[in-house]
């Protein structure tokens, strides 16, 4: 009953967690940034790590010379054998909440790949139950490496269409930017940014060098970089605002972009 939270106390305690007065209420106080200095980047799966030494080691050295500079937290995307596994369970007619669980597992292995790549730097991976420790590593080593998926598990939501879990490690690194307060996310895959389509599929996809989150649901493109889920939680977002997608196949865009410069494509909130 401290004195600092007696007014909002006032209206939560015996209200209903489902009035939209009482949850405004809980609105009503500056947002807490937790980890405000660190960069969140999510490298790639399909897109980085299952291309291999040709696109994964320029891309771990250049995350070992930023961490120098930048506090950085390093999720991993699932890939290749992510989409092997959901083609077999759903063959099987098994639950998203099953795919889910098993994608999880794939994200973990890219994970413990770049922790076993970056080891020699001190840099640790961080499962998802000892993220407690995470400011310790930051503080000590500048950087750490996590699974990006979102732990939902079964409890992963059922999509509208088909049964690939909508949440993925996309959504999952930028949850995490989110919750921390991060000062940015940047996803590092394999093309220039988000196109008015597929590059790989439509020759004559133009690269849209910014939008924001409304435009691009407006454009209603047959396929996007991102999961589209992410410019869902980005509407609401009160920390990360923006989120940068550039080309980890390009030496040096992921510096200039941890730098805070527009080097793919920008989408932001508003
Ligand atoms: P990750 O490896 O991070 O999971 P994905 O492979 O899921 O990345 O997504 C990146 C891929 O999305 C690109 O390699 C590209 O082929 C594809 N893609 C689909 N639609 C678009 C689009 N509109 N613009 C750019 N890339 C797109
Ligand atoms: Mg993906």
């Amino acid at each position: 009953m401290g004195n600092a939270s007696s007014a909002i106390e006032s209206i939560l305690s015996g209200a209903s967690l489902t009035d939209v007065d009482v949850l405004k209420a809980t609105e009503s106080f500056p947002d807490y940034a937790v980890l405000p200095n660190v960069s969140v980047v999510k490298v790639g799966g399909q897109s980085l790590i299952d291309r291999g030494k040709a696109a994964v080691f320029p891309v771990v050295e250049e995350l070992e010379t930023a961490r120098k500079k930048h506090k950085l937290l390093i999720g991993t995307g699932a890939g290749t054998r992510a989409r092997h596994l959901y083609a077999l369970a759903a063959d099987l007619g098994l639950p998203t909440g099953v795919l889910t669980d098993i994608g999880t597992a794939v994200a973990g292995e890219n994970a413990a790949i770049l922790g076993y790549l970056m080891a020699k730097y001190g840099v640790p991976v961080v499962n998802v139950s000892e993220f407690a420790a995470l400011p310790l590593f930051l503080a000590e080593r500048n950087a750490a490496i996590f699974p990006g998926m979102p732990p939902y598990d079964m409890w992963q939501h059922v999509p509208s269409e088909g049964l690939i879990p909508p949440y993925r490690t996309d959504a999952g690194c930028y949850l995490v930017a989110e919750v921390y307060g991060c000062k940015q996310m940047i996803y590092v895959k394999d093309e220039d940014g988000l196109f008015t389509a597929n590059p790989k599929q439509d020759s004559k996809a133009k690269l849209i060098p910014k939008a924001t989150v409304d435009e691009v649901i407006a454009m209603d493109l047959p396929d996007l970089v991102i999961e589209g889920p992410v410019l869902e939680l980005m509407r609401n977002a009160r920390h990360v605002k923006s989120v940068q997608v550039i080309n980890g196949l390009k030496p040096g865009l992921l510096t200039k972009a941890l730098a805070g410069e527009h080097v793919g494509t920008l989408i932001t909130a508003a």
